[in-house]
């Protein structure tokens, strides 16, 4: 019989009913619609419930730090710009402590995509408030509330030069497939903020209260439109309901497209040095 760390490594361990499950089912199917060759996807994740989706993609991956995943997935893309380079975080991860990487990753345009499995708590950790947590929001670590307002994911990418920006939700696969598909096929840096239930430790954005406020954006919309597009980034909850589809989208060059010395990926290169020099002296 299999351990439970030998199930682990085949099946996915999150709990029964977690938004995760759709994220990565929806993330195979792009890959998968797309014709990407395993040997040319990497997807570099950070710490939390969604940095295991990579333990069950067959493809190259990388597990890195808490907050860190998008300067690695920055450097695997500036090496080898002929890879597709997709990120898996939390809202905790990218949000919080990652948020400074997010920031400047947008404002480069690196042609990478973002997916933030954003819960409104932190799950690993067993439920406590995080970056995009509601204000009043009750947890272990806020008993009287939060405070703070949350950090609003769609109006700072938008703001901060991100230029595919969209939500989706994990209890609509085929529509979250659809939207990580458009955003691996844009060139620039794609951002996919997927409302994705905690079943274990959010107990206030459940599946039926998203069921209840999600909607799509009707096809008049043009997301082409900054401030539009702005409007859209403020409508959370019950009175507004909460969009899902690309809310803006806008082109400009990557930050590879402005540095010539990247048009050749750089491990196509030839390296014109003498190593063993090199090495005769560092070593
Ligand atoms: Fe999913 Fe929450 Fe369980 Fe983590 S704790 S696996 S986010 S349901």
């Amino acid at each position: 019989m299999a351990t439970l760390g030998e199930l682990s490594a085949r099946v996915p361990d999150w709990c029964p009913g977690c938004g995760n499950f759709a994220i990565l089912n929806a993330l195979k199917k792009s890959i998968v619609d797309l014709k990407i060759d395993p040997k040319d996807f990497v997807l570099t994740a950070g710490i939390g419930c969604s940095g295991k989706t990579p333990q069950w993609l067959n493809t190259y991956s990388i597990h890195t730090l808490h907050g860190r995943a998008l300067p690695v997935a920055t450097g695997v893309k500036l090496a080898n710009g002929d890879l597709t380079v997709v990120v898996s975080g939390g809202d905790g991860d990218g949000y919080g402590i990652g948020i400074g990487h997010f920031i400047h990753a947008m404002r480069r345009n690196i042609d990478i995509t973002y997916l933030v499995h954003d819960n409104q708590v932190y799950g690993l950790t067993t439920g406590q408030t995080s970056p995009t947590s509601e204000k009043g929001y009750v947890s272990k670590s806020t008993p009287a509330g939060v405070i703070e307002v949350p950090v609003n994911p769609i109006a700072l990418a938008i703001e901060s030069g991100a230029t595919y920006v969209a939500r989706a939700y994990a209890g609509d696969l085929m529509h979250l497939s659809g939207i990580i598909t458009e955003a691996i096929k844009h060139k620039g840096f794609s951002l996919v903020d997927i409302l994705q239930p905690c079943v274990t430790f959010n107990r206030r954005n459940t599946y039926d209260w998203f069921q209840k406020v999600v909607y799509k954006l009707p096809s008049e919309y043009d997301p082409k439109d900054k401030q539009a597009a702005l409007l859209k980034a403020e409508e959370w909850g019950e009175k507004t309901g909460i969009p899902i589809g690309v809310l803006y989208r806008s082109e400009r060059p990557t930050y590879s497209d402005e540095v010539p010395q990247l048009k050749t990926p750089i491990v196509k290169q030839s390296l014109d040095i003498d190593i063993d020099r090199l090495m005769a002296k560092l070593v």
